[in-house]
């Protein structure tokens, strides 16, 4: 017999689809898959999720989340899925445990972060290259960092490693910032930060772990090459759809297409969270996106019987 509902995902948008869909008694299989809470799990402080006017943690809220949604019959599967065929209904899911038979699908796939692309990066990650400060900047206890980027992450995070490093640097490719005003003023008030405009990476190099970066200023093309132990890169994400290429619909960068309810281009395939929006990306959005999402899979069900 097939089940009612997966969700391929477990960030704000996959745990809020289970807390909905559960409380609408549809029993979802939630597949966690490589990272249990999402981007959001990685992070320190979040600060503008609503109802925590102190702020929490990370993977506080998405521990809560998944409590929310199993209370209510969300049933976790602590699986990752490799093969989709979403043909005909029942949908297909395989994952190395084998595979599962579902009537509707919500995915929550959500994004990774997205890499630089230069020489020695993919060598050194774990190495001194790191794409989440709250992971690996313990490592990097009074030693020189090097962040990369322009917007909230880039910020957020490069304040966070001011906590470990003697020095953060925050290399950015413009003379301008994305990031919020609060992050911009916390950052230019805070000893420990310097800013590298218009400049970017062009090579990092080291002996097992990092020792230092080609730097160069892109509108004078001088180089630098700077002593650094700690390269974190927060230059936007990439969607984790690939799973779903050739079946569902999706834009140049592979962001799901779906309509204002949240449809795919297969009935009963829904998308919530950062798999489909490429514009708001916040847990609050996902979340929302999750929540809709769901509404949308009981209809399809209840109007498909
Ligand atoms: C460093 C950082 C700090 C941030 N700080 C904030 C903040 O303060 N406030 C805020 O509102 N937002 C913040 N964000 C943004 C927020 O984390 C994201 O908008 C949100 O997590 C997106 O939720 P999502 O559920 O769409 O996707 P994600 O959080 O990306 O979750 C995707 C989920 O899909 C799973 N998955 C992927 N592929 C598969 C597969 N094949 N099979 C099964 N499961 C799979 C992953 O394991 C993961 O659980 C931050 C992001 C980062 C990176």
């Amino acid at each position: 017999m097939s089940e009612k509902l997966a969700i391929i995902g477990s960030g704000p948008a996959g745990l809020t689809a289970a807390i909905y869909a559960a409380r609408a008694f549809l029993e979802p299989l939630v597949f966690v898959g490589p990272e249990f809470g999402g981007q959001i799990a990685i992070t320190t402080e979040v600060e503008n999720y609503p109802g925590f006017p102190n702020g929490l943690q990370g993977p506080e809220l998405t521990t809560a989340m998944r409590e929310q949604a199993e209370k209510f019959g969300a049933r976790i599967v602590e699986e990752t899925i490799d093969q989709v065929d979403l043909s005909k209904r029942p949908f297909k899911l395989t994952s190395s445990n084998g595979t599962y038979e579902v009537d509707s699908l919500i995915i929550a796939t959500g994004a990774s972060p997205r890499r630089l692309g230069v020489p020695g990066e993919d060598q050194f990650i774990g190495r001194g290259v790191s794409y989440c400060a709250t992971c690996d900047g313990f490592f990097f206890r009074n030693k020189e960092i090097i962040v990369v980027g322009g917007g909230d992450s880039a910020f957020q995070e490069g304040l966070f490693l001011t906590k470990f490093g003697s020095r953060v640097r925050i290399v950015h490719r413009r003379d301008e910032f994305r990031a919020g005003a609060t992050l911009l003023r916390r950052a230019k008030d805070n000893p420990k930060i310097e800013f590298v405009t218009n400049s970017v990476i062009d090579r990092i190099d080291g002996n097992g772990k990092v020792k230092e970066v080609l730097l160069r200023n892109v509108k004078t093309g001088e180089k630098t090459t700077t002593p650094v132990e700690g390269v974190f890169v927060f230059v936007g994400h990439v969607p984790n759809t690939q799973l779903f290429k050739g079946q569902l619909a999706m834009d140049h960068e592979g962001y799901l297409t779906v309509n204002q309810h949240l449809h795919t281009n297969v009935p009963g395939v829904f998308a919530a969270g950062e798999a489909h929006d490429n514009w708001f990306k916040q847990a609050i959005t996902s979340a929302g996106f999750g929540c809709m999402a769901a509404m949308e899979a009981e209809k399809f069900l209840a109007d498909s019987q």
